[in-house]
């Protein structure tokens, strides 16, 4: 496993599980742990994946040491705010049976997200959290939140994938030492993603799949990915990219794919405030 050092030091494995959609709990416990089991050490999680307590009990059915490990959960709109964050963090950590998470992550940009993140500051200090950071933050929302307080979020996950590679805002997060991170790498296998004849064939090059290829090549970017997948072939295939690399040239034909637009909603858009802002998660 290839590890990146993120801005306080913390390392974080470059390659990891998401488990978003995965809501039947029994679905969810086996797929994390066929994933530990084939070497994955990074797990994304989330309150509105509703399923903290299924990756918990995979984890303390695997007994892999809990230090060997990088676990990532992510704070609700409905929590946002100073007070509902504290409470919101305690109430992760027991879903997860875990005592810290690796990396707190504010999952949206609305709502009271600068209470949120204030709370979250204090939590990292007092030494219950190992990284703090955010997800879907624009250009503008990060820089903002970075002027306005004490600690940079050391990883900013958003969408991207090489329809949506999103260079200029990696190259912005590289300056403020904010590591990124790719949701839906694969996104979600829209626009023909696997069979895609230019990652076809570059994939012939090296025996690899067009999943493989790209994975690896958001790894060469130092770019973190959490690919998701519940068939245990998939998470092995998924996991085998360290054992090629991808040439230049090839890096520059998958550069040349970004069509420098989202395949998936703009949290610009006021139907997104408005649908994310209303959605709760009731347990
Ligand atoms: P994704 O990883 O881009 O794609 C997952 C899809 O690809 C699933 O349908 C999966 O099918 C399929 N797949 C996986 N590996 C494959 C392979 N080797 N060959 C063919 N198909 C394959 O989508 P995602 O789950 O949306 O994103 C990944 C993770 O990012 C999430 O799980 C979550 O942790 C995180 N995320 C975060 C946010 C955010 O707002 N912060 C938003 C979305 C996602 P099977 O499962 O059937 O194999």
């Amino acid at each position: 496993m290839k590890y990146v050092t993120l801005n306080n030091g913390v390392q974080m494995p470059v390659l990891g599980l998401g488990v978003y959609q995965i809501s039947d709990k029994k679905v969810c416990e086996k797929t994390v742990e066929e994933a530990l089991s084939i070497g994955y050490r990074l797990i994304d999680t989330a309150f509105a994946y509703m399923n903290e307590e299924a990756v918990g009990n995979a984890i303390k059915k695997s007994g892999i040491k809990r230090e060997e490990l990088f676990i990532t959960t992510k704070l609700w709109i409905q929590d946002a705010g100073y007070e509902n964050t504290k409470k919101a963090y305690d109430g992760a950590l027991k879903r997860l049976g875990l005592d810290y998470v690796d990396l707190y992550l504010i999952h949206q940009p609305y709502g009271d997200y600068y209470g949120s993140y204030r709370a979250m500051q204090e939590l990292y200090k007092e030494g219950r959290i190992k990284a703090i950071g955010v997800s879907n933050f624009y250009a503008d929302r990060l820089v903002d939140l970075i002027l306005h307080n004490e600690i940079v979020p050391a990883v900013n996950q958003i969408e991207s994938h090489v329809f949506y590679q999103r260079e200029k805002e990696q190259n912005l997060m590289k300056e403020y030492g904010v590591q990124m991170q790719s949701w839906a790498s694969f996104a979600e296998g829209r626009n023909g993603m696997f069979k895609n004849e230019i990652l076809l064939n570059i994939g012939r090059k090296y025996g690899k799949t067009p999943a493989q290829v790209i994975l690896r090549q958001f790894i060469q970017k130092d770019i973190v990915c959490i690919p998701k997948s519940t068939h245990k072939e998939r998470l092995q295939e998924n996991f085998d990219v360290f054992d090629f690399e991808l040439s230049n040239e090839d890096m520059k034909q998958i550069s040349l794919m970004d069509t420098g637009h989202g395949l998936f909603e703009s949290h610009y858009d006021v139907e997104t405030v408005k649908w994310l802002g209303g959605t709760r998660f009731d347990f």
